[in-house]
């Protein structure tokens, strides 16, 4: 039973806060499919979460009903961003998912705090569902396993289960199919992030007209290359920089092509290599060492950019305070 309902507090309500942070990631690599009968892509994907992390404080509410706000601690420049704050959310969505599985489910707030940017290409409201998740779970006393969560977190979209498990992982299917990698060092990025969003199945679709212009057909089944796989296990950056792969890069070069030059200036100032994160437009750029990364992100920043070190792998969704009010 719900602390909030039960012993001492029986018939008054008291407010319970869960808060949980969710890790943004990058695709080490990602090869994509043709398209399937049911819209999706196939794919097959090297996940890396990295500490840029979502948080998503959920707090029980005596009215009825999930709300949701941005929280003060945000910090995007959310000016003329379009976040929808009703059921189109995807904290929402994830928050009506866990009622309908939790026998006490009250009325939640959701303040989420951004950091990941927005249709970034970096799993950012995949990030606040996962969170969302979990902090309900808490709140609810649904007692669900890790197992069931993904469960519910691969109906919510094919990156929230990642969010949840953190981590390194090859991701199959939709992405939504993930096997756990092993890494045996954190690896050092700078995401140089970009003021505008890119639609995730724009990209997909400018994906598909190069491809048909071109008549390629990508055979399948999909395949995570073993030298990527290899480069992370053995924690060596300088080979990992020789494999990055993003099937979707030429997609959103195309749909922005300044993205090319940001590579291009990553990899002039001390970058090993870049690549477009996911869809975009946010571009991931690895150094050598942690040292490196900040120095190239200071580099940056003085050239205008909204550039951030972040290293990988970090674990996935985890509850950081349980407060009753
Ligand atoms: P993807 O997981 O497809 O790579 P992304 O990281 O590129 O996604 P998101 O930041 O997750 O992009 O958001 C994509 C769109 O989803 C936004 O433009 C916004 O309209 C909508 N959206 C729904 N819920 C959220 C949320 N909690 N945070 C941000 N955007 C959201």
């Amino acid at each position: 039973m719900n602390p909030a309902i039960s012993g001492a507090n029986r018939g008054r309500f008291v407010a319970r806060t869960v808060r949980v942070r969710a890790p943004g990631k990058v695709n080490v690599s990602l090869n994509v499919g043709p398209l399937r009968p049911d819209g999706y892509h196939s794919v097959a994907s090297v996940y890396l979460a990295v500490s840029l992390y979502e948080e998503v404080a959920a707090t029980s509410t005596e009215e009825p009903g999930i709300t949701v706000s941005i929280g003060p601690a945000s910090t995007l420049d959310l000016d003329g961003v379009d976040i929808p704050l009703d059921e189109r959310n995807l904290a929402y969505k994830a928050a009506a998912i866990m009622r309908d599985v939790s026998e006490d489910s009250t009325g939640v707030h959701l303040e989420i705090t951004k950091r990941v940017p927005v249709a970034g290409g970096m799993g950012g409201g995949s990030a606040d569902a996962a969170a969302t998740l979990l902090a309900c779970d808490a709140l609810w006393n649904s007692g669900l396993s890790r197992e069931e969560l993904a469960h519910l977190a691969a109906e919510l979209g094919a990156d929230v289960p990642f969010s949840l498990l953190g981590g390194t992982a090859v991701g199959l299917g939709i992405g939504d199919e993930l096997s756990p990698a092993l890494a045996k060092a954190q690896m050092d990025w700078v995401l140089v992030c970009a003021d505008y969003g890119l639609s995730t199945p724009e990209v997909f679709h400018a994906l598909d007209r190069l491809r048909d212009a071109e008549g390629l057909v990508i055979p399948e089944p999909l395949e995570v290359d073993a030298k990527i796989l290899q480069s992370l296990r053995k924690g060596d950056p300088d080979a990992l920089s020789k494999v990055l792969i993003n099937d979707l890069q030429r997609a959103s070069i195309e749909l922005a092509p300044e993205l090319r030059d940001t590579i291009g200036l990553g990899e002039s100032s001390g970058a090993l290599a870049g690549i477009v994160s996911g869809s975009g437009p946010t571009v991931a750029l690895l150094a050598p060492n942690p040292r490196a990364a900040e120095e190239l992100a200071e580099e940056l920043r003085h050239l205008g950019h909204n550039a951030l070190a972040v290293h990988g792998p970090v674990p996935g969704a985890r509850i950081i305070s349980d407060t009753l009010l």
